[in-house]
């Protein structure tokens, strides 16, 4: 007995077209077999069939699967009208049918299962952390599309014992934004970045005050020293929200068990330069910015893997076709341009997802994100509470502190 494992993986333009290629393979088959019977008197068998109707679009032992599936129909309809008078042949004609892959068609690489559509095509890729399954078969549940993969008993899928990467995307009105490949996170930044202003038009007020009152006046000096205290008091209130507001991703994302973090950098400033163990950390943390740099941080002192990945274009490129915008997103919602995929979904999320994909290269492919692109969690700053203090008791335990 086969063990079975059923995920459901949504619907996406490229899984209609090779659920097509499969129905026009098995149409195909069906004509001729019947074809040959009415003019010939013959009843070919799979090998000829499988011969004569192959896919430029599938993989070699797909279109195959096709075949045998025709076959398959028709053993138990002469099985079946042996005892069932009114059983009938399989003759009707698909435009879908169930996509087979063997597991000559298949790789497994970090969490993924690349499933080959023959040379020249666009692999399908599924977000897999099992191991690599027997078979694996597509088909339409009447919503949505579902992978039914098989497994030797011997072998039941386990969750792999591989790595579980976040992708990180930093911005101006999100601090950041995680994507884990089931769960996406958002640090909502607005407060920290109207702290900011507030800090910029302060400065800029209290110089004007200042600089109308005579240079060693006593009310000079009063000013100076009260914009040094109110400048202060703002300066820690910007560090308290980017503190607490790391703290709380880096251990939310370190209970779900990731391990590695991939940041999205512009400037690849690492890969780059290299100027000394030294000025080499220096240079890393000024390129971080100061949420880059409590990122990495927070996450090394407790074993997460950080790495840094240039993240061109991964803002602008639709993560279920993989097709690339000419222009950025507007407003608050991603909607891709392909006509026939139109994927549409929170626009903070896809930049995170696309760098998670670009590190483990399958940046620009479509992807299968059912479950992927599920609503993001928003995080955001509660001034007064617990949160803090409960988020960095539990970075120092796991941190062995
Ligand atoms: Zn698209």
């Amino acid at each position: 007995m086969y063990q079975i494992k059923r995920v459901t993986i949504g619907k996406t333009p490229q899984l209609d077209e090779l659920a097509h290629a499969c129905g026009e393979v098995y149409t195909a088959t069906l004509v001729s077999f019947w074809r040959t019977v009415r003019k010939k008197g013959i009843w070919l068998n799979p090998k000829h069939l499988m011969r004569w109707h192959t896919s430029t679009k599938l993989h070699a032992h797909t279109a195959d699967a096709c075949v045998q599936a025709f076959f398959a129909s028709l053993k138990s309809w002469r099985k079946r009208r042996k005892t069932d008078p009114t059983a009938k042949p399989p003759r009707r004609r698909k435009w879908y049918f169930r996509v087979e892959y063997k597991h000559s068609a298949m790789s497994m690489k970090e969490n993924t299962l690349i499933l080959s559509n023959g040379k020249g095509n666009e692999p399908l890729v599924l977000d897999w952390p099992w191991t690599l399954p027997q078979t694996l078969v597509i088909r339409w549940t009447g919503t949505q599309y579902e992978a039914i993969a098989t497994y030797e008993p011997c072998c039941f899928p386990v969750p792999e014992t591989g790595k579980k990467i976040a992708g990180i995307d930093l911005g101006e009105v999100h601090m950041a934004v995680s994507h884990d490949g089931e769960q996406a996170y958002i640090l909502n930044g607005r407060l920290l970045r109207s702290k900011r202003q507030y800090r910029n038009k302060l400065i800029a007020k209290l110089n004007k005050k200042i600089d109308a009152k005579k240079k060693g006046s006593r009310r000079r000096k009063k000013l100076i020293r009260s914009k040094q205290k109110q400048l202060k008091k703002l300066k820690n209130q910007i560090k308290e929200i980017e503190h607490q507001s790391t703290s709380r991703l880096i251990s939310t994302l370190h209970r779900d068990g990731v391990q590695t973090l991939v940041i999205g950098d512009v400037r690849s400033i690492r890969q780059d330069l290299d100027v000394g163990t030294k000025n080499n950390q220096k240079l890393h943390q000024w390129s971080f910015g100061s949420i880059r740099h409590k990122l990495t941080y927070k996450a090394e002192r407790i074993g997460m893997g950080v790495e840094l990945h240039e993240e061109t274009y991964t803002s602008k490129t639709c993560p279920v076709c993989g097709k690339r915008r000419k222009r950025p997103p507007e407003g608050r919602n991603f909607q891709c341009t392909k006509k026939d995929c139109k994927w549409k979904g929170h626009r903070d999320v896809v930049g995170a997802f696309n760098i998670r994909a670009k590190y483990r290269e399958t940046f620009g492919h479509s992807h299968v994100v059912g479950v992927g692109m599920a609503t993001p969690i928003g995080m955001r700053y509660m001034p007064h509470a617990d949160v803090a203090r409960k988020e960095e008791v539990y970075l120092r335990e796991a941190a062995g502190l």
